[in-house]
């Protein structure tokens, strides 16, 4: 997968992604990443890339110009692999979009290449906007200064939901959010630390048992500090075991009617 970022701020992204797991990808080439500096591509001979709003009010806006060609760029470079250029989903990362979660990172994952647009200042022109994007996503209401942050926090998410990425594949699927549940509670070695005990259970190998204390532990710990998800969980349970209830019942009367 190809993450590209249009940014003021290019070297804030390479280096805030350089390390870790993400940078380790990037170095096995399971995922690319790119941040065009929109700068470079600004036509004003003092390589200005804002300007005053019209109608007044605080602040400089980035411009639409050096944005749209720092675009066009990289669209035409995808496109000069054989891939979907100008059809390429382009995220603007703004504190009016959507609300970020696990399986917008999912859904963003499936995805071959993917633009980034990170705004400064007040914001970027609309008309460049509305020429452009296809998502307006947000990482929370609140303002911060700059889109770095938001697309590094995003790249990071959807990157680690690209297969390969993680070492052990199993371990996105059992994490908080994957099915409206957190994740159970985790022990590593020692078995006891400052009186405190590893659950029993966790050192019995019976790994049917594990499984049931991780749900019990999954549901509790959900109630407790996520009720609002914990309601969906039930939600979404109730009408799974309703369907197979019904489904059931379908199956016994076609069989006895076979019967008959
Ligand atoms: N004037 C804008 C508004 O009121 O919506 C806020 C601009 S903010 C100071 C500058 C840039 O930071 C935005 O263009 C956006 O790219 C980024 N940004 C700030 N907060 C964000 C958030 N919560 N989620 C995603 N991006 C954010």
């Amino acid at each position: 997968m190809h993450f590209y970022v249009l940014t003021l701020f290019p070297e804030m992204i390479t280096q805030g992604l350089a390390t870790s797991i993400i940078g380790r990808a990037m170095a096995k080439e399971i995922i690319s990443l790119e941040a065009v500096n929109i700068r470079d591509y600004t036509a004003n001979k003092h390589k200005k890339v804002d300007d005053y709003t019209y109608g007044g009010g605080a602040g400089m806006l980035m411009q639409a110009q050096p944005v749209y060609d720092a675009w066009n760029a990289v669209a035409a470079k995808i496109e000069e692999k054989g891939r979907r250029g100008r059809d390429t989903r382009v995220i603007y990362v703004t504190p009016q979009g959507r609300t970020f979660r696990q399986s917008m990172a999912k859904e963003f994952a499936a995805e071959e290449d993917l633009i980034f647009l990170c705004g400064h200042y007040e914001g970027v022109d609309e008309r460049v906007l509305e020429e452009i994007v296809t998502d307006y996503v947000s990482i929370g209401d609140y303002v911060l200064t700059g889109g770095e942050l938001p697309a590094m926090v995003m790249i990071d998410a959807i990157a680690r939901m690209v297969p390969g990425v993680l070492s052990n594949s199993d371990s996105a699927e059992t994490e908080s959010f994957s099915n409206y549940l957190l994740e159970y509670p985790q022990y590593s070695r020692p078995e006891s630390w400052m009186g405190k005990k590893v659950p029993e259970v966790l050192l019995s190998g019976d790994h049917r048992k594990v499984d049931e204390w991780r749900l019990e532990q999954s549901l509790k710990k959900t109630k407790e500090l996520r009720p609002d998800l914990y309601e969906k969980w039930e939600r979404e349970n109730q009408e799974y075991f309703i369907r197979k209830a019904k489904r059931e019942a379908r199956k016994r009367k076609k069989a006895a009617c076979r019967e008959k």
